[in-house]
């Protein structure tokens, strides 16, 4: 098939600069590359092939088309006579992996087709694919964010519910679990997100997975063989090398075990090595977490950070390992529910406040232990390279360090940890003695193993001695054999070893010289004394090289063997890391211990907003009280615009959430009955890519709140109403607080910002709301916001205030006053002093007489003129 001028046009970046005839990879020549490219094209259509041609990279046709725009590389061809030009891109070796990182980022998979044979001049080189790549089946560093987990997640949907399988490549952790509802279910979605699933398998037969299904992350759809149930278990079994899988607690998660064989199938498929010990097999336990929806992991900033300040994350990460930050971001993204658990976090956190020496020793040990999960699966997949193997020995000297450090530690979790920070002491051992203290970054030129350490390569390093000293003292017996001062000895890949003479002394140049290359001043020569010890000295170094390499996979591999113990020292060093990073935020941000239990109460004192005061700088944030238990359930807090309504809402979840993630808290004193989930619903934002309105995502998540919460939630809602007009709003925000009033299974905890300022007077009829606003002082035509939060409701809205403060022309704002007194003058509101209406007004003016005519108007009955006519004379009529 051919194409005419496919495509870009030529202004573009990485465009054919010939736009003549494009030719399909089919359609081109026959080179022997090419035949062999198309096999392995063949063996891989949905993967990118990268051919590996000399120093570059190379993709050819559709693959070249699609990867040079990502990649920002030059778009180039090779012609094939009269039938046209074929497609080409190239990166550069060197260069590669920065260049397949942005291929995966973009979702795409990649397949390294490599030269593996020797490189003979003139023959063509042996090639394998040596890794396919994909978003979700990385371990290499090179590919990966090291404080983000990137996993691989096969769904498999039957009656009703999804088994989800979960594979980190990184670190060789399968996490099944099952959630209910198909594809398309919100639990689903949200479990891929806690997940931070970067790749989607999905079966063929699978209900074609819903767009709505996280539409960024790249999925694959595998043969429904893949997810065949018996086959996984075999595999499960295979991978773990055990008898039953009792052990995992698999016993009601069919479907999971069945996106288990999936993904451990894809990821053999992959190429990755799955072997026992480095495998680990997990039930999650959904019990044990808060689930967090997508908006309030936003609204919170837990990881990402609107606007320009800095995320939760951020601010809580003090850790000294990758794998402490990963895990941070784990237990942010998965709050506890369970106050044993919470306190003793707590209770870790506590022993290390208090203790400025422990922390800072503790911390030099653990950044010592560097990203050894991550080592130990690239020497599990064998792409460990020198330095890979000099970091685990690093780490295997910190493991016992930090036991030290720990020994006199009382918390539990810190003494369970610790005793988990064991290192393979012949593994330890291995390493100290064979590498060298600081080895090269590639095994290729040797180097890598201590002299005296392998009688072998001892051997074989001496054998060529003989021959490299005789090679050594030619330059200078030469040149006095000769006469020649200026004569040199050298060597390059190429000819090896060679005698230069400059030609002032070609005629100097004795007999048995052999001439070999010719350059502008000077000839090269051999001789056969020369040769003979070359062949000595490249034969011991080639074999010396050889052994380097034999023992540096005997080490890998014996890193490899002790995986399983490695990997769980990682993650008990990850845990203490944790607990470090947040007894530092503690101590560095003036933060103080909860109380967490079940008492369904939030009871704080003088708490702040960690983001926004670390945004004002110190002593500029003002701290605030907040009080909710059984008789004060729902909060309604008025204030002007920019006084701290937001700020006050968000801390309160904030601090809430920090306390059941195990973290001080940034107050004088806060008990924390235990929320088991948390919800917000803040800000007017459009979901366009959804083509929602304002509104209709305002609705959604205020409905899914009020569907989802219990009694044990906290409710954040800030400003609902807002997004349609003030009548509409004010009714559903007083009926949104209605409800989670009195609805039988909510009555829970509620913070519910409003500008609304008349919804003040539901607390004089709603027993259990009260009020609150933000205080601020006036001065004339001036206000100053104070933040600070004082029992009682607002009396108006200060909208021209802030507009004042905006900077609006003093024009505007005289007019705007103007109306607002009309305004008043003509609708007064329900105040929420004297006499307590039975039902709140809204102020609703009495019903106009266009309306009432607009209600009964029988539209089906009336021609379109007609209508058009009774739409003016209405109109009319409305103006007044
Ligand atoms: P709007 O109704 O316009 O959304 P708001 O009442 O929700 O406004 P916030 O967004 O919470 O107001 O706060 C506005 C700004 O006021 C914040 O960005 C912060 O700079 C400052 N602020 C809020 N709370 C405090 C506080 N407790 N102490 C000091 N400054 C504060």
């Amino acid at each position: 098939m051919t194409r005419r001028g496919q495509g870009r046009a030529p202004h573009e970046s990485g465009v054919v600069s010939d736009p003549g005839l494009v030719i399909d990879l089919d359609d081109a020549g026959s080179t022997p590359i090419l035949q062999q490219y198309r096999v392995v094209k063949a063996q891989h259509p949905d993967a990118l092939v990268l051919a590996r041609l000399g120093d570059f990279y190379e993709m050819f046709g559709a693959d070249a088309q699609e990867a040079a725009p990502i990649l920002g590389v030059a778009l180039t061809g090779r012609g094939f006579g009269a039938a046209g030009r074929l497609p080409m891109c190239g990166v550069p070796h060197h260069a590669a992996p920065g260049y397949i990182r942005r291929l995966l980022e973009a979702g795409r998979r990649v397949a390294l087709w490599d030269q593996v044979g020797e490189v003979v001049p003139g023959r063509l080189v042996d090639r394998a694919v040596t890794r396919v790549l994909s978003p979700g089946t990385i371990s290499e560093a090179d590919y990966l964010d090291e404080t983000r987990v990137a996993r691989c997640a096969a769904l498999y949907c039957s009656g009703g519910r999804t088994g989800v399988a979960a594979f980190d490549p990184a670190s060789g952790e399968l996490l099944l679990t099952e959630v209910a509802g198909g594809l398309d279910s919100v639990p689903l979605r949200e479990e891929c997100e806690r997940l931070d699933v970067a790749e989607l398998l999905i079966a063929q037969d699978a209900d074609a997975a819903p767009p709505t299904l996280l539409p960024t992350i790249p999925r694959t759809v595998l043969p429904p063989a893949f997810f065949d149930s018996s086959r996984a278990r075999e595999r499960i079994l295979a991978v773990t090398a055990t008898q039953t899988l009792d052990a995992f607690g698999l016993q009601e998660v069919d479907r999971a075990v069945c996106a288990a064989g999936a993904v451990l199938a894809y990821c053999e498929r992959a190429r990755l090595t799955l072997t026992a010990g480095f495998v680990h097999v997990r039930r999650r336990n959904d019990s044990a977490g808060m689930r967090l929806d997508a908006q309030t992991r936003r609204n919170l900033e837990l990881v990402t950070a609107l606007g320009g300040g800095v995320s939760l994350a951020a601010l809580l990460d003090r850790t000294r390992t990758p794998m402490g930050a990963r895990l941070l971001r784990a237990r942010l993204l998965e709050p506890l529910t369970e106050p044993l658990l919470i306190l003793a976090r707590h209770d870790a956190v506590a022993e290390l406040a208090v203790a400025p020496r422990l922390r800072d020793t503790l911390g030099e040990a653990l950044a010592a232990v560097r990203d050894l999960e991550r080592l130990v699966a690239r020497c599990v997949q064998g792409s460990a390279g020198p330095r890979d193997l000099a970091a685990v020995r690093q780490a295997c000297a910190a493991l016992p360090a930090i036991q030290d450090i720990l020994s006199r530690a009382q918390a539990g979790e810190l003494t369970t940890a610790a005793a988990r920070c064991v290192a393979p002491d012949d593994l330890a051992a291995r390493l100290r003695e064979l590498l060298v203290d600081d080895p090269p970054g590639s095994a290729r030129d040797g180097g890598c193993i201590r002299a005296e350490a392998d009688p072998q390569l001892d051997e074989l390093v001496g054998a060529g001695a003989g021959a490299r000293t005789w090679i050594a003292g030619l330059e200078d017996g030469e040149r006095q054999r000769t006469g020649i001062p200026s004569l040199k000895v050298g060597y390059n890949r190429v000819f090896g070893y060679y005698i230069e003479v400059p030609n002032a002394h070609r005629r100097a140049v004795p007999d048995e010289y052999v001439r070999k290359q010719t350059l502008v001043g000077a000839e090269r020569y051999i001789t056969t004394a020369l040769k003979e010890r070359e062949t000595v000295v490249l034969g011991a170094r080639e074999r010396a090289l050889a052994r380097e390499l034999e023992l540096l996979q005997t080490l890998t591999a014996g890193v490899a063997d002790h995986a399983a113990v490695l990997l769980d020292a990682s993650a008990a060093v990850a845990i203490l890391d944790v607990h470090r990073s947040l007894a530092c935020v503690a101590v560095e941000e003036n933060w103080v211990r909860p109380l967490v239990d079940t008492s369904g109460v939030i009871d704080i004192d003088a708490g702040r907003h960690p983001l926004v005061e670390r945004a004002l700088g110190p002593g500029r944030f003002v701290a605030n009280d907040c009080r909710l238990d059984a008789a004060e359930r729902i909060v309604v807090l008025t204030g002007p615009n920019m006084a701290g309504k937001s700020t006050f809402l968000r801390q309160v979840a904030l601090l809430a959430l920090l306390a059941q993630v195990g973290s001080f808290v940034p107050a004088e004193r806060a008990r924390i009955g235990i929320c088991d989930r948390i919800f917000t619903r803040i800000g007017a934002q459009d979901d366009l890519s959804a083509g929602l309105s304002t509104f209709m995502v305002e609705m959604a998540e205020t409905a899914a709140i009020l569907r989802q919460a219990t009694s044990r939630s906290l409710v954040i809602l800030d400003e609902i109403g807002r997004g349609t007009s003030t009548y509409d709003g004010m009714s559903i925000a007083q009926a949104v607080v209605e409800h989670l009033h009195d609805a039988p299974p909510l009555n829970c905890r509620t913070l519910f910002a409003t500008h609304f300022h008349e919804l003040t007077v539901l607390a004089e009829r709603l027993p259990r709301v009260t009020n609150a606003r933000v205080d601020v002082s006036e001065d004339g035509d001036a206000i100053t916001f104070l933040h600070r939060i004082v029992p009682g409701g607002a009396d108006r809205s200060y909208g021209i205030h802030v507009a004042r403060l905006a900077g609006v022309p003093a024009g505007v704002l005289v007019r705007a006053r103007q109306l607002l007194a009309e305004l008043e003058r003509e609708r007064p509101v329900a105040g929420s002093g004297g006499d307590v209406p039975a039902q709140l007004s809204l102020g609703i003016a009495p019903e106009h007489p266009v309306v009432a005519e607009l209600a009964q108007l029988d539209i089906e009955g009336l021609t379109p003129i007609a209508a058009l006519n009774k739409l003016a004379e209405l109109r009319e009529r409305a103006t007044p």
